[in-house]
């Protein structure tokens, strides 16, 4: 059996394609030809089948995961549940302490939703540090977590040019990206190539055999708007969206992650197109923060420039939470940066898919006074849920509520 690309290109439909494209009321066979070109995806989870790219709203994931200073791992269930509660549509987990396949199987059962990992998060807690790292570690690491049910890899294809050009660059910040770090740490420290592309037969061998979807790793994103955008990022942009033809050639899913961290804001909508003109693949973003000075509040400052950056093509984002640079997020600041994230996803796809239907049926209920109604086309149900009066105006005017007063004087004239 082919894998969903190559069912795509036979003209079938594959199960997964059709449950993702149901779960959005779209036609399945209107979106075969994106994911036969690779313009779209389908992460496929124990429990759902997830769209991502041409033809899909746009998604949004959540991080979770325990680090090596705070491990819990019931909270980091508790999180993934929250995630699901208010409509995360994929998960990440990024645990690199205590029991990290303990936690990563009890995520997996909680859970209906994709989950993507860093593999080699795992494989360098494994290995007892970055200077004991090899190829075998991280392969197998590779092949377990394929096997026990990961949607998705996040992997970084940094390699000795884009080395070449950060040393070059005059960043503030240098590499804000964990799993790019560790990975180039590998690389200068065993004088070895990138193990991914070093060993990319294997790594596509494990992709096809599973239906990973290989996501393509951000290590050159800025971590300050005045790093994003130089040498180093252009020189990852071309050789990842490379690896995307290659993994395309071998059947296998594939995101490119790009226009992440902080980028200032009239600079994303241009980062977005350089991707989205060279490529036609799903492009992921992690924020991007439109300022540097929104420290605890960084949900806002993402879904900020999360907004502009889907209002000009991107297409799956990963929220940020009010704890971004400070700390692990709370399962409150959990929600609160995926609530903030999904109005940035909803607010850039008025634009990317060019449609205000379901802000305007909204609308429609307001002007009816209909709370019912605007509950049930709002974002957050929960919230407005708690904030509403049961009928007629709210406390904001009163008596002197516009909607009622200009109804009324209106109909006088009839
Ligand atoms: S009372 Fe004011 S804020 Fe409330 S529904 Fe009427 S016009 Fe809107």
């Amino acid at each position: 059996m082919g894998t969903i690309i190559e069912e795509a290109q036979e003209g079938k439909v594959p199960p997964a394609v059709k449950a993702a494209a149901e779960r959005e009321g779209l036609d399945p066979q209107a979106l075969l030809q994106y994911i036969a070109h690779g313009s779209a995806t389908v992460m496929v989870g124990g429990k759902r089948a997830v769209g991502i790219g041409r033809g899909f709203s746009a998604k949004v994931n959540v991080n979770i995961g325990i680090s090596t200073v705070r491990s819990d791992l019931a909270a980091e269930v508790r999180k993934a549940a929250v995630a699901e509660r208010y409509g995360a549509d994929t998960l990440t987990d990024l645990s690199m302490g205590g029991n990290i396949r303990e936690i990563r199987g009890a995520i997996l059962r909680g859970t209906a939703l994709p989950l993507t990992t860093v593999p080699i998060y795992q494989a360098v807690v494994d290995a007892g540090g970055i200077d004991y790292l090899d190829a075998d570690i991280i392969l197998d690491t590779l092949r377990r977590q394929a096997e026990e049910g990961v949607s998705s890899f996040v992997l970084h294809m940094t390699d000795e040019k884009t080395l070449e050009a950060l040393r070059r660059s005059q960043r503030v910040l240098g590499v804000v990206s964990k799993g790019g770090s560790i990975t180039a740490g590998y690389m200068l420290h065993t004088g070895c190539k990138n193990p991914f592309l070093e060993h990319f037969d294997e790594v596509m061998e494990i992709a096809r055999k599973h239906e990973i979807v290989i996501s393509l790793g951000n290590t050159m994103r800025g971590g300050s708007i005045v790093d994003g955008g130089d040498a180093a990022a252009a020189v990852e942009r071309r050789q990842n969206i490379e690896i995307a033809d290659r993994c395309h050639q071998h059947g296998v899913q594939v995101i490119v992650e790009g226009c992440g961290g902080h980028v200032r804001i009239d600079r994303i909508p241009l980062c977005v197109r350089l991707y989205k003109d060279a490529s036609p693949y799903p492009l992921f973003v992690a924020g991007p923060l439109a300022t540097d000075r929104a420290v605890g509040h960084d949900d806002i400052a993402g879904a900020v420039g999360a907004s502009v950056a889907v209002s000009a093509g991107a297409d799956y984002l990963c929220a940020i939470t009010p704890a971004e640079h400070i700390g692990l997020p709370t399962e409150e600041e959990v929600k609160q940066g995926l609530i903030a994230f999904r109005i940035a996803a909803h607010i850039g796809d008025t634009v990317r898919r060019g449609s205000d239907d379901a802000d305007a049926a909204l609308s429609a209920c307001r002007a009816e006074l209909d709370w019912k109604g605007q509950i049930e086309q709002a974002i957050d149900p929960e919230r407005l849920t708690a904030l509403v009066p049961d009928s007629g105006p709210c406390s904001m005017c009163g008596d002197y509520c516009a909607i009622k007063i200009m109804r009324e004087y209106l109909s006088r004239g009839d």
